[in-house]
């Protein structure tokens, strides 16, 4: 960068993307960030030290070398460090040192980026944060920047979490004791919930199943939704036939001033020019393309694909009834067991059912989740409902079978399965027939067939709102228009 402080360089808009340090947040704001490169703007990309580390391991340096106008930056997560830097880090943890940590840190790489003489950068001029990293947003006020916040998970569940309240003041919670976990009490309608419908106490995100009124996920999952307010704009990650009535919900309860649904992101970043697609890829496992090889033998519709993301945690025993569910299907899978997929230990699957699914099952670490949902061998998708396999699973036409474990994945699971028709649910505490059973009604049977019908449908209406003409589109274009590009 010869000509330092050139009018061109201080012409060009400066977006600093903040994401929270995990897969399922990195993921939505580097499409973010990939579609406002290909609009013309400077992007800084933060991540924290540990990811970044972590990333440059795992996919080598050129992953986070950037190209021209778009750079990475880091500030430390404030953790202490860790024995194994290969896993997914303890998500409370993370939440209290970012929350705690990571405004001084920001503030200070926001002065840097702005010492536009030593960088030959253009300055800041709008920062885009997740809305899990609020902490920001008294820097972006110190600045005197749009401040943009996009919230990567699920609309449905942002007003899950707002109304904790409500169930607070029907004294519904917190819970009055452990017994109301298991006697029936989680099934209690809950009415009246402004934008969600046929709610029930189990389908709000699960921090709120605690005894505790202090518990901590709670506090710190409405101190930060209730930020939103601030940001000049909230960025969602859906589209308006799908969540529509919770995201009209939001704006009226005075939770966002201005909304913008831009999902599917994945899609949506497809449709843009690929100035920074090609060379940037943020996933921070290795992706193993021998499963999309494996996939291209396989009968289109004939393999279970079973995934349960980058957190979920579960037992062996847990692991074991999942082994035994997809022997006994008779099916063909592909099965991503995390390293640290199982609690505090490794993964141990019996013999008999290696032996047994041998030449049908394939297992990998992981995989290019987007790749595989897309092709044409999958025919259904166990998950555990995280918002991004929410959306990636529809924007792929597969129907699911959702074994929510944490935050917003039961509300997700809910609605997958009683509002729009895409899936069905396995108890908390699976067996190994339900797994079997509920595989075999979605790959044979005639609920299947709806399923895997309404699927397509949602499809062709993702893809709608994404293509130019899209309301998610139209909505990149306004929120440029109106929020993003300097006002001169
Ligand atoms: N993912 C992937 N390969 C895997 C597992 C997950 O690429 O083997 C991606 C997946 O496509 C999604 C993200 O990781 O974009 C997981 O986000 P999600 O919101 O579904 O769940 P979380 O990991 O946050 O629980």
């Amino acid at each position: 960068m010869g000509s330092l402080g050139s009018s061109a360089q201080a012409q060009k808009p400066h977006a600093v993307c903040l994401p929270a340090p995990a897969q399922g947040h990195i993921t939505p704001m580097l499409n973010v960030a990939k579609l406002l490169h290909a609009r013309g703007f400077d992007v800084t990309f933060v991540n924290t030290e540990y990811n970044q580390a972590r990333l440059v391991r795992t996919r080598g340096a050129a992953a986070v070398a950037g190209v021209p106008g778009f750079r990475f930056a880091t500030i430390p997560d404030g953790l202490p460090p860790s024995d194994d830097d290969d896993v997914t880090q303890d998500i409370p943890s993370l939440c209290k040192s970012t929350t705690e940590t990571c405004l001084g840190p920001f503030r200070r790489l926001l002065a840097d980026l702005n010492d536009t003489a030593a960088t030959g950068h253009p300055p800041v001029t709008c920062i885009v944060s997740d809305v899990v990293m609020g902490f920001s947003i008294d820097a972006a006020k110190e600045l005197g920047v749009p401040y943009v916040q996009l919230w990567t998970a699920s609309t449905i569940s942002f007003l899950g979490y707002h109304h904790y309240r409500l169930l607070l003041s029907r004294g519904l919670a917190p819970l009055k004791g452990v017994e109301q976990l298991t006697n029936g009490f989680l099934d209690t309608p809950v009415d009246d919930v402004p934008g969600l419908r046929n709610m029930r106490f189990r389908d709000f995100p699960s921090f709120i199943r605690s005894t505790d009124p202090d518990e901590y996920m709670v506090g710190y999952v409405l101190q930060e939704t209730r930020r939103t307010a601030g940001a000049a704009a909230v960025i969602l990650n859906t589209f308006d036939e799908l969540e529509g009535e919770a995201v009209a919900a939001m704006e009226s309860l005075g939770l966002a001033r201005k909304a913008y649904t831009l999902g599917p992101l994945p899609l949506l970043a497809r449709e843009d020019p690929p100035t920074a697609r090609s060379s940037i890829g943020l996933s921070l496992w290795k992706e193993q393309e021998e499963c999309l090889r494996w996939l291209d033998g396989r009968d289109p519709g004939s393999v279970v694909y079973v995934n349960f993301g980058s957190i979920t945690v579960m037992t062996n025993e847990q692991l074991v009834e999942f082994a035994w569910g997809l022997a006994n299907s008779g099916r063909q899978f592909l099965w991503i067991i995390r390293r640290d997929l199982v609690k505090g230990d490794t993964a141990v699957l019996p013999p008999e059912f290696l032996a047994e699914t041998a030449g049908r099952g394939l297992m990998a670490n992981w995989c290019p989740q987007q790749e595989v949902l897309s092709h044409l061998a999958v025919g259904a998708f166990l998950t555990h409902s995280g918002w991004n396999s929410t959306l990636e699973a529809i924007s792929s036409g597969v129907p699911v079978i959702s074994w929510p474990f944490f935050a917003d994945q039961q509300t997700n699971c809910r609605y997958q399965t009683n509002e729009w028709g895409v899936g069905r649910e396995i108890d908390s505490n699976v067996r190994r027939d339900a797994v079997a059973g509920l595989i075999t009604e979605l790959m044979d049977g005639e609920q299947g067939k709806q399923m895997r019908r309404k699927a397509r449908e949602w499809m062709d209406m993702a893809i709608d709102a994404a293509k130019p003409g899209g309301a998610s589109h139209r909505n990149f274009d306004h929120l440029l228009r109106d929020v993003l590009l300097p006002k001169n």
